[in-house]
């Protein structure tokens, strides 16, 4: 590649379902590298296997780009110089290459039944169509010129397979894995082109990579042992000095034992694996997403980040720009990164942590919608927000730490009181909430300022009174500072809460 070659790069997914953290991560890194060096990043569906089609699965796809808000320059939906970007739509251009191939001696084409191939597969263990037995096979390396042309005139169906090299060694540059090598007799002769017209994933990845002038192939490590035939295939197409720079991204791994992370392991062990939830339109099946458990998209963003990157330092909080600015593949590291759902949980934290409560309010409302909760008073809520926000590990938190905020206590914590519940702490609360009901103002200072001093006056400690002045307003033990919680409420609310308590306290 050329030093001034326009950065271009592409996420260029199967439409075959939902969208794992792997899948998200790579757009990321796409994403990144794109912006980082002024490129263009270009969205591409690689559809051309029919069979595995799902319907929703596109539109799914670019939903879960625009809510992590990583949007392509290029795709099916925004167009681009290099349209169509359906790889279904792009069918017509791709024969002509892999008859070239047959043409050059590189590839051919192969008339075998899907019967003939079942009784192969039964004959022999591990049956690899290529080196070992592609001379005992219906192909035109075998066939004379007459038959395949016999054969083709009568319309025989065929597909047309690589012919992978006998005793060669295909070797590249890796940006993150280093040098890399393959024994080509290792390889089998993979399918170019179907019967039906349609290339497969490996023709087509490489004619569109060029055609669209891709500069680096970012791609999951599952996509490596797939690299030798790309390789030779822009070899053999004479395309070799236009190859993309590669980047095969390690696995994200299982948070327990070895391996790669998987849905299943999701369901075990309780955490989402997808960006957003995903319906299986076949069957109906939901699988959860990390955007409906009340996941913000600054967070996840930034936890899949440190997914197998690094800046070199300790730091762990980077904002999209800061991402941009840092991101480079040499701190990309080769070993899987094992996911950890702690760890993901600590990001939003975080996050919502630092959130304006303005910023929040919109997810907050739709999540309290869904569990028919409305809240009319605009401002109430933003101050709610603010207070509880540091309490909260996903938004769906919200209600569980702030519903006291909305409605008035029904049951009280009794065990954490009663035991202790006197007619000295019945005194001081009455004195206490009538005291209350004289103030002309009602700041968190000032009611503090007289409980304590009612306190001592009483002889009593906080230990004595903060934990029943806090079940009386919020029914348990939880919640923000007591007194902010007073002074949200209101001078009446809190009164009418402490009579209320002081009732149910004293009642056996
Ligand atoms: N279509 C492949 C997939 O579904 C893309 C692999 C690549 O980027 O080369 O992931």
């Amino acid at each position: 590649m050329s030093a001034n070659k326009k950065v271009r790069v592409r996420f260029a997914p199967s439409p075959t379902g939902g969208l794992h953290l792997g899948g998200v991560r790579t757009v990321l890194f796409n994403y990144l590298f794109a912006r980082h060096h002024q490129g263009d990043f270009v969205l591409r569906i690689e559809d051309t296997d029919q069979n595995r089609f799902v319907e929703g699965a596109e539109q799914y796809i670019v939903d879960c780009l625009k809510w992590c808000g990583l949007n392509p320059d290029e795709s099916p939906q925004v167009g681009g110089p290099f349209a169509p970007y359906r790889q279904s739509e792009r069918k017509a251009s791709y024969r002509q290459y892999a008859e070239q191939l047959v043409q050059q001696g590189n590839a051919y084409y192969a008339f075998d039944t899907p019967e003939e191939l079942e009784a192969q597969r039964q004959k022999t263990p591990n049956f690899r169509y290529g080196l070992d037995n592609r001379q005992g096979l219906q192909n035109s390396l075998n066939l004379s010129e007459d038959d395949v042309n016999a054969l083709l005139e009568k319309n025989t169906p065929y597909v047309i397979r690589i012919k992978m090299p006998v005793d060669e060694t295909v070797n590249f540059e890796d940006m993150i894995r280093g040098h890399v090598s393959f024994d080509t007799n290792l390889v089998d002769d993979k399918v170019l082109l179907k019967a039906d017209g349609m290339p497969t994933y490996h023709l087509a990845v490489v004619v569109d990579d060029y055609l669209m002038k891709i500069t680096h192939a970012f791609r999951g490590e599952e996509w490596l042992p797939s690299a030798p035939v790309h390789i030779l295939l822009w070899e053999y197409l004479g395309w070799k000095t236009d190859m993309p720079q590669w980047v095969h991204l390690p696995l994200i791994l299982k948070p327990d034992g070895n391996g790669k992370l998987s849905k299943r392991d999701g369901d075990r062990l309780g955490f989402p694996v997808y960006a957003m939830n995903w319906t299986d339109p076949k069957t109906g099946d939901v699988t959860k997403g990390f955007r409906e458990l009340g996941y913000l998209p600054e967070a996840f963003i930034n936890m899949l980040a440190l997914l197998g990157w690094n800046d070199g330092t300790e730091q762990e909080i980077f904002s999209i720009e800061q991402l941009i600015e840092k991101f480079s593949i040499d701190r990309v590291s080769k070993a899987g990164a094992k996911f950890d759902f702690e760890k993901a949980k600590w990001f939003n934290h975080e996050y919502i942590k630092k959130s304006e409560a303005a910023s929040l309010k919109p997810e907050i409302l739709k999540l309290l919608k869904e569990q028919d909760i409305i809240i009319a008073d605009d401002e109430y809520l933003l101050k709610v927000i603010d207070m509880v926000k540091e309490r909260l590990t996903f938004l769906q938190d919200f209600w569980e730490q702030s519903s006291f905020f909305f409605n008035t206590p029904e049951a009280y914590d009794l065990n954490a009181v009663q035991p202790k519940w006197n007619d000295s702490k019945t005194e001081f609360f009455k004195i206490l909430s009538s005291e209350f009901a004289a103030f002309n103002t009602w700041e968190v200072p000032e009611i503090e300022a007289d409980f304590k001093r009612l306190m001592g006056s009483n002889s009593l400690k906080p230990g004595d009174l903060l934990l029943p002045l806090r079940v009386m307003l919020v029914g348990g033990k939880f919640g923000p500072g007591v007194f902010d919680i007073a002074a949200l409420l209101g001078k009446e609310e809190t009164i009418k809460r402490i009579q209320k308590a002081i009732i149910a306290f004293t009642e056996k």
